[in-house]
């Protein structure tokens, strides 16, 4: 049986945040040091995304590390969230 195959420098199983923001911080390394590099995402999910939680609560820190830009690029995100140092007691 002959059976196909391709060649990658990094294989990332499972397309979670994990696995994307390991790839996407991988190639801009890459890019910034001008060095081609392959990098596969396996996700057994049916599509990139198809696994991921719909979330309620969104922590940008690691995406303002990653793309400073996010928002500027127009990520789906629409509500933001105050942060509220103390509970409000109803008396
Ligand atoms: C009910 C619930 C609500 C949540 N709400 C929030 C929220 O509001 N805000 C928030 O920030 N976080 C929330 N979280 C937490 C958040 O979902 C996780 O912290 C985050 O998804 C972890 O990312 P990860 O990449 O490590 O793993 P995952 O997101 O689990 O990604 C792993 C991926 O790997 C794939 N995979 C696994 N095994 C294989 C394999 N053998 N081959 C190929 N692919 C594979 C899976 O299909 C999946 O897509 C919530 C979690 C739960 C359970």
């Amino acid at each position: 049986m002959e059976r196909e195959s391709m060649e990658f420098d990094v294989v990332i199983v499972g397309a979670g945040p994990a696995g994307l923001s390991t790839a996407c911080k991988l190639m801009q390394l890459a890019n910034e040091n001008n060095q081609e590099l392959m990098v596969c995402v396996v996700e057994k999910g049916s599509e990139v995304g198809a696994h991921i939680l719909s979330g309620a609560v969104f922590e940008p820190r690691a995406m303002n590390e990653l793309f400073p830009d996010w928002k500027e690029k127009g990520a789906p995100l629409n509500l933001s969230l105050i942060h509220i140092s103390e509970p409000t007691r109803p008396y």
